[in-house]
């Protein structure tokens, strides 16, 4: 059924970079044999899901959006992907994404950008923009997605779907094609809060892979969105997020959450995070700084794409064709940034900097959670914008994800569920912050007003 509606509606939508019947089918032939031999399987088995194509698949082609890993295939498959092939989900194909994740529209993927199946003339967010499309317009119940500084919730929160940030740690990133080491996190999109939290603990857990992984028990999530209540549960509204800058129709909804909230039995208080109007620009010194680095491995010598290699050209000039022909302008962009930031003279004032106040927006964190259980903003601060509107202003696309970056710098859990339409009848979201390790905190809150 799934195979059937992406070949009606994505020739519009373009949520997806790869789909092969055959593999899926035959993937959902093998689970139904594994049930038929006594195995016992998970509730997820058989269930189809789209992954974002930033995480390996050993049966399918991975190009993280760029042109220069296109037809590369992996030769092993991602913990996240191997992991959910082991609970029995059969992978429905690959979906769209900016390059490399840097982005919030997917207008930056080589491919061309997907549409939001709520109005095919607008973004579906980015940089997962295919899996947020993908499950808005029902080709997917479930999908993949990595969240860097909002790439998850971001693209939840404008086609009017769940997404969740796990806390960074609780999901691995082997196999993970790498874009800033220290924020990237996986996390599930889902068309309700118990089914990302069926997926958030089927593909979580400690994994000896990735030495950032958390070796500790996944925070009890399925049970939580089970529960959804607030009775009693203090939540705090983020005085620096919202106000000037976030559209009214936004705001309105947001309000209306927060009622609800208060209706439900939480006690609501304002709190300040004084130091997260700096997260923006500590985050594009960050996540630069990191992306610059890891991208060095694409030097035309290992995977994908290769130019100018005709036996005349040194490794240099092979190395530099490729890049120049293989990475788009936004990747550019930020390798020129990061390798800037780090380079020494100017190391201490920017990328140092950047460090000291992704530490004073951890104490805010910190500070807060001592008075609240839970932290709720907008997700975003405008709903689905038209594509093309700001691809030649980098700095009004940054801003898309002014909310959902903070919780990046931090590494706490935080979760955008659909609160309602704007005024424009576009999709917005609420997001929820939990501490680190409290991933179970912003299910049971998102369950509750959904
Ligand atoms: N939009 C942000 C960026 O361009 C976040 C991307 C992400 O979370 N991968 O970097």
């Amino acid at each position: 059924a799934h195979l059937d509606r992406i070949a009606a509606v994505d020739g519009e939508v373009r949520a997806f970079l790869h789909v092969d019947a055959e593999t899926t089918l035959a993937q959902a032939r093998a689970v139904d044999e594994r049930r038929a031999a006594g195995e016992r399987l998970g509730p997820l088995a058989g269930v189809p899901i789209a992954h974002k194509d930033v995480f390996t698949t050993a049966d399918m082609p991975t190009t993280a959006g760029s042109r220069i890993l296109q037809g590369w295939r992996p030769p092993y498959d991602a913990t996240i992907t191997a992991r959910l092939r082991a609970a029995g989900l059969v992978i429905i194909g690959k979906t769209n994404m900016d390059e490399f994740a840097m982005g919030s529209s997917t207008e930056n993927s080589a491919y061309g950008p997907t549409r939001n199946p709520w109005d095919t003339s607008r973004i579906p967010g980015g940089s997962s923009g295919g899996s947020s499309a993908a499950v808005a317009a029902y080709e997917a119940p479930l999908a993949t997605g990595t969240d860097t500084g909002g790439s998850i919730r971001q693209p939840a929160a404008v086609t009017g779907i769940v997404g969740v940030k796990p806390t960074y740690g609780g999901s691995s990133r082997y196999g993970l094609i790498a874009f800033a080491s220290s924020l990237d996190t996986p996390g599930p999109f889902a068309r309700n809060v118990l089914d990302a939290a069926l997926l958030h603990e089927a593909f979580s857990g400690h994994d000896p892979m990735d030495s950032t992984s958390i070796d500790r028990p996944v925070p009890p999530v399925v049970e939580a969105a089970r529960r959804g209540d607030v009775a009693g549960l203090r939540v705090g509204v983020v005085r620096e997020l919202g106000g000037e800058g976030y559209q009214p129709g936004v705001l309105a909804r947001f309000n209306d959450s927060v009622e609800l909230l208060e209706s439900l039995g939480a006690k609501v208080v304002e709190v300040s995070c004084p130091h997260f109007g700096y997260a923006l620009p500590a985050y594009y010194l960050i996540a630069p700084s990191e992306c610059s680095s890891n991208l060095a491995r694409f030097d035309a010598m290992r995977y994908g794409l290769r130019v100018g290699d005709d036996g005349t050209r040194s490794a240099e000039e092979v190395m530099a064709l490729t890049r120049a022909e293989g990475f788009g302008p936004e990747v550019k962009r930020r390798i020129m940034l990061g390798t800037y930031a780090l380079s020494s003279g100017y190391y201490d004032a920017y990328y140092g900097k950047a460090q000291q106040v992704r530490t004073l927006i951890t104490r805010d964190f910190d500070a807060a959670f001592e008075q609240v259980d839970v932290l709720v903003s907008p997700t975003t601060p405008t709903t689905a914008f038209p594509i093309g509107d700001r691809v030649d202003d980098p700095m009004a696309m940054y801003l898309a994800d002014l909310a959902t970056i903070p919780a990046n710098l931090a590494g706490n859990a935080a979760i955008s569920v659909p609160c309602g339409l704007s005024d424009d009848g576009l999709p917005v979201g609420l997001q929820i912050m939990a501490p680190t390790l409290a991933d179970d905190r912003v299910y049971r809150v998102g369950a509750a007003v959904e």
